[in-house]
């Protein structure tokens, strides 16, 4: 079965560089085994998600040099595979209904980057109710669905930085699968899409290494293939900071509309990278020169002269 990767961005702001180093290493991976590339665009969280961000971000990915094949996909789309999935491990036994506050649940619905806060669930409605409709009608509230998460370590695998043994317990307890307002989750989401998209190949940010805990937790459960995962070190800001949404500052927009060469930017991405010292080039001259063993481990800082070093 032939490689399929894909680039998962959630709309809720501009892409910036950090997305792009991450995005060019999961086209170069997939172009470079004559794989497909999908776009599918993260809109669960439907308070900060525009529609107008998802166009940007086609516009931004193209200008970059990036395609993908056939039309993007939206998560918010799939909601019938989700609660399906929900089900399935509902009926399984392996979920409780969870009423607690709607503001630590709705935080669950965005990727937990590292450094994001979002505290380990204690545990508080565990064993609490019976049923879904239980848990409504003894306290008038919509619950959220938890995965009951043992303590056990899980091994994956990372195709940069080799085997990891992780604790979803420690690193996020019992998590939502489902959020009281009904929507999915993130970890469930991404499984159930990966999946019923063919996935094979998840090339993401390092600060989501920690979610392939949860992720692979759930693939077992739902007896789905694991893919093969690739987190990529970050993009920091040059006080060493992770890149935040809101760095305007380093959007491919603004870089674009300062005059700035998309194929300098790839050959600056291509060297912090470790794929080698290029000229001006675009990301389909530079398949030929990828390769995963070569790239580098280090994040990236960026410099204070960022549109300097972009224009040498
Ligand atoms: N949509 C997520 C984000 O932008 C990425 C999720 C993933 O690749 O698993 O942070």
């Amino acid at each position: 079965m032939g490689v399929v990767s894909r680039l998962a961005p959630s709309p809720t702001g501009l892409v910036h560089l950090g997305h792009a180093r991450t995005f060019l290493v999961a086209w170069l991976s997939a172009r470079s085994q004559r794989g497909r590339v999908l776009l599918r665009h993260e809109d669960l969280d439907q308070e900060r998600s525009r529609d107008s961000y998802a166009v940007d971000c086609e516009r931004d990915l193209r200008w970059l040099g990036l395609d993908w094949d056939g039309p993007p996909s939206k998560q918010s789309e799939h909601a019938g595979l989700f609660s399906a999935a929900a089900l399935k491990l509902t009926q399984a036994g392996a979920t409780y209904p969870c009423v607690c506050t709607r503001a630590e649940v709705r935080a669950a619905i965005a990727a937990p980057h590292t450094g994001d806060s979002g505290d380990i669930y204690p545990g508080t409605c565990k064993g609490l109710f019976e049923s879904i409709e239980e848990a409504k009608s003894r306290t008038g509230r919509d619950p959220a669905l938890r995965y009951s998460v043992d303590e056990v370590e899980v091994e994956i695998f990372d195709a940069l930085t080799g085997a990891h043994k992780l604790s979803p317990f420690t690193d996020f307890g019992d998590f939502p699968i489902t959020s009281r307002d009904g929507h999915a989750a993130y970890h469930l989401a991404v499984v159930v899409d990966d999946a019923h998209q063919g996935v094979t190949e998840v090339v993401r940010g390092d600060d989501l290494l920690t979610s392939s805990g949860p992720q692979a937790l759930l693939q077992d459960a739902l007896g789905l293939q694991r893919p093969n995962w690739l987190h990529v070190p970050l993009v920091l800001d040059h006080d060493a900071k992770r890149l935040a949404k809101r760095s305007d500052s380093v959007s491919l927009a603004l870089l674009r509309d300062s005059g700035v060469d998309p194929r300098e930017l790839v050959a600056w991405l291509a060297k912090g990278l470790g794929l080698g010292d290029f000229g001006a080039i675009s990301p389909q001259e530079l398949i030929s020169y990828f390769s995963p063993g070569a790239l580098s481990r280090e994040p990236l800082q960026l410099p204070a002269d960022l549109l300097g070093a972009l224009s040498s």
